[in-house]
């Protein structure tokens, strides 16, 4: 049964992933994410259904645009095949429990926000918001099927203190942090807060080791200098994946 579950959440995952490409695309721009159809972006011909099957098509294509020929970027493919992932792995994590709507809907956001904050430097409200509401209602459903009301008042808890934590951080140092991380972080506080405070703590904590070692990477290779912006979102997405994944190994020493 847990292979059925694992396997749907992982064909579900590609066709959320398929969608996360056009709001990956289209937010940022300012566009419909529903209207018009989807465009291959170097001849505008309008997407035919049958070549936008995720991953299939790409590889049926060899790549390629059916209308011009023209190579389509890797880029979409790997957000189809991330989102199938990250749904397969949620499903393995968590199995038949009310706590997966939620955290899938959290990583899925947190897809979508990392990739658009890698290309942009933005994490756009349109997406922050609905993430929240999306998160939140769905935790409420799980209290409610489950009677596990105390979680959800630590996870309301985790995501004010956060939100206060990183609202402080950035009225210190705007330039080091954006207000999108600011919301983002109540998000984030909201989706590792039901799991437990020590998830969201093992989140922030590992979003800036990755950070750290990232960056260091990149300015000893001097492929990024010192003063650069940085990209915060997509290590605090790294790290609230890491926690919902590998967070009961690594918080066990701690018990
Ligand atoms: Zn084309």
């Amino acid at each position: 049964m847990l292979g059925a579950l694992i396997g749907v959440c992982a064909l579900y995952g590609l066709l959320v992933g398929s969608f996360l490409n056009v709001v990956i695309y289209r937010v940022p721009r300012h566009e419909s994410v529903v209207r018009p159809r989807s465009k291959c972006p170097s001849c505008d011909a309008t997407i035919l259904g049958r070549d936008n099957i995720p991953v299939l098509s790409w590889l049926l294509l060899h790549g390629r645009c059916r209308n011009c020929r023209l190579p389509i970027s890797v880029r979409y493919v790997l957000v189809e095949v991330t989102g199938g992932l990250l749904f397969a792995g949620a499903a393995a994590r968590l199995g038949f429990n009310w706590d997966l709507p939620a955290m899938l809907v959290l990583l899925a956001s947190l897809l979508a926000l990392a990739c658009i904050d890698l290309e942009h430097m933005l994490l756009p409200k349109r997406i922050v918001y609905p993430s929240l509401l999306m998160v939140g209602g769905l935790l409420v459903l799980a209290a409610i099927m489950t009677g596990e009301w105390d979680r959800l008042v630590v996870a309301w808890i985790c995501a004010a203190s956060w939100f206060l934590v990183f609202f402080i951080m950035n009225f210190i140092s705007p330039q080091a942090l954006g207000f999108g991380d600011v919301r983002l972080a109540a998000v984030l506080g909201l989706g590792l807060g039901w799991l437990g405070w020590r998830y969201v703590a093992l989140g922030f904590f590992s979003a800036n080791l990755i950070g750290a070692v990232i960056g260091l990477t990149l300015i000893a290779t001097k492929r990024m200098s010192r003063h650069q912006q940085v990209p915060y979102g997509v290590f605090l997405a790294m790290g609230a994946a890491l926690a919902i994944f590998a967070g009961p190994e690594l918080l066990a020493p701690f018990k």
